[in-house]
């Protein structure tokens, strides 16, 4: 066995010194976060110990990057993207722009050209896409109109970054040779290539990606294989964004946003979705690793004031841009806040453009630490600036919950999927009063079109229940997929109504009793259903 085994280092010192600084962090009430990057300075080379291999923890945190925006992309479709385009694009580029300035202004204290404080400024403009979903993913964020925003604007710092990319070596020319040797001519050439590539990745997906990935993985179910299903999942995520990225160089984030968006359109979404989870979810962690691997303390104590300034131009300058516009459309308040705290961090993008600048005499050392530093402050702080925002914010003024129906003595439907829609069907015919309460907005608006009363959201949240007059109904039908979810929408539906009858559909043993447990006597669980039905035509 030979005993330098580097990718064996990097995984096992990463995912078993992650756990253990989550688990602490955990107990002391922190984000998670904070653990895992303080795992990333411990396996680190700047501190004694363990010495992983940075590089190979940026190309599997890459993966992570991979898995998340496939998952995004898999809640996502082209019209979600194209209704937040109004404000994300608008927004994202003013937002760059704003960084920009800023990040040339501070260069200019500093005596750097005025390239490098152009580099340094985009640098700081764009927000981590890992540090964003999380966020997201953890406040349930990512499907509200919110952070659908929010994921149309990471999409479009994605692609300026994509130009930024090629721009920088053109610039980093110019500098080297003087104005006169680069023509715009050749600018404006490098812009339409890019343009081109991006178009025909986008042309490729829609065309070709839209037939062929659904049809594959088709087939694949009918194999029946699971284990050939999850390898189908995987290889379609991580193939089409390294595909992308080595065709059209786009990055690996944006070829798998495309792929999950057109898996999405398929009803095996939900299944990619729960194959990718575990493996998204460790990946991801390696990204706060490699973050940490990267931070030498030795910038705090050197360059304080300087590393101050580039961390206020990420958390306050980009934000309050960000709040500005927002805002300047017409948004409310909240949602403004949100998307201006998702953005107040940076990432992976900006180490790449770090490490491009430094590489081509466009930065100085200087600007790539304090990008590095700026970098792990900024995701460090970010919980606690969305904790702090979300809370503020709701003391003041909670989201506005649909006004109350007068209804009295009707049902309340949890979930308008393949049961629920079923079921509505039957209560309708009998003539029962119903309200369907859904969070899926394809399917609030199926519902509505088939003539229901629809309150959208989520149903384990109170002002959701009460919104569909939980406190006048008689009944709770809870048909959604998940038992234990359904447990806790049980448990508040009983709590504003002590009196109420709920009927609960379940898909294990544990799930019933999970319910039981909450007082729900009333559990459906499909497998017996199923069972006692085929007797009954079995007999026949
Ligand atoms: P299906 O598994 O096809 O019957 O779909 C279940 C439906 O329930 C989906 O449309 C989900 O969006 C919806 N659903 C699941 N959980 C909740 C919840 N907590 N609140 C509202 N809708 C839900």
């Amino acid at each position: 066995m030979p005993h330098y085994t580097p990718l064996i280092t990097m995984i096992v010192a990463g995912f078993t010194v992650s756990f253990f600084m989550g688990a602490i962090a955990m107990r002391l009430r922190v984000a998670p976060i904070a653990g895992y990057l303080l795992a990333g300075v411990i396996v680190g080379p700047f501190t004694p110990g363990i010495v992983a291999d940075a590089n190979l923890a940026n190309q599997l945190a890459e993966i992570g990057v991979i898995l998340l925006m496939f998952g995004v992309g898999l809640h996502f479709s082209l019209k979600d993207l194209l209704s937040v385009r109004r404000i994300a694009l608008p927004g994202a580029i003013v937002q760059i722009g704003v960084a920009t300035l800023l990040g040339m202004a501070f260069a200019w204290t500093l005596g750097w050209t005025v390239l490098a404080g152009f580099g340094f400024g985009l640098a700081l403009s764009t927000a981590s896409t890992v540090v964003l979903l999380r966020a997201l993913q953890a406040r349930d964020l990512v499907e509200t109109e919110r952070g659908r925003i929010a994921v149309g604007w990471l999409i479009v710092e994605d692609l300026a970054m994509v130009l930024a990319l090629v721009l920088l070596p053109v610039l980093a020319g110019i500098a080297a040779a003087g104005p006169d040797a680069v023509s715009l001519g050749a600018i404006a050439m490098t812009f339409l290539i890019t343009f081109i590539k991006v178009g025909a990745f986008i042309a490729v997906m829609l065309v070709v990606g839209r037939r062929v990935i659904p049809a594959a993985l088709h087939w694949v179910v009918h194999t029946g294989s699971r284990e050939l299903f999850r390898l189908a999942v995987l290889a379609i995520a991580l193939g089409v964004a390294a595909g992308s990225a080595y065709v059209f160089d786009v990055s690996f984030a944006l070829g798998a946003f495309f792929a999950g968006m057109i898996l999405g359109e398929t009803p095996l979404s939900r299944r990619a979705t729960e194959e990718t989870l575990p493996l998204r979810d460790a990946f991801a962690v390696l990204f706060f690793v490699s973050v940490g691997m990267l931070f030498d303390p030795h910038v705090v104590v050197e360059q304080p004031l300087p590393l101050l300034a580039t961390v206020t131009i990420i958390m306050l300058g980009k934000s309050i841009a960000a709040y500005g516009i927002v805002r300047a459309f017409g948004y409310q308040r909240d949602t403004a806040l949100t998307i201006a705290a998702s953005l107040a961090q940076i990432g992976e993008f900006s180490f790449i453009l770090a490490t491009l600048g430094v590489g081509l005499n466009l930065l100085p050392a200087q600007a790539r630490d304090l990008i590095l530093a700026g970098a792990i402050f900024s995701i460090f702080l970010n919980p606690f600036i969305f904790t702090f925002v979300l809370r503020k914010n709701s003391d003041k003024d909670a989201e506005p919950a649909p006004a109350p129906m007068p209804t009295q003595n009707h049902m309340v439907l949890v979930g308008y999927g393949r049961v629920g829609r079923l079921l509505a069907a039957s209560l309708k015919a009998r003539g029962t009063r119903l309200i369907v309460v859904e969070e899926d907005g394809g399917r609030v608006e199926a519902a509505r079109a088939a003539g229901y009363e629809v309150i959208e959201g989520n149903a384990t949240d109170k002002r959701v229940l009460l919104a569909a007059g939980i406190e006048r109904a008689s009944t709770l039908l809870i048909a959604g997929p998940e038992g234990f979810e359904g447990g806790a929408i049980a448990e508040r539906g009983r709590a504003l109504k002590p009196t109420l009858r709920i009927v609960a559909r379940a898909h294990s043993e544990a799930e019933v009793a999970h319910f039981n447990k909450f007082g729900v006597t009333d559990v459906v669980l499909g497998e017996r259903v199923l069972a006692a039905r085929m007797a009954e035509l079995a007999g026949r």
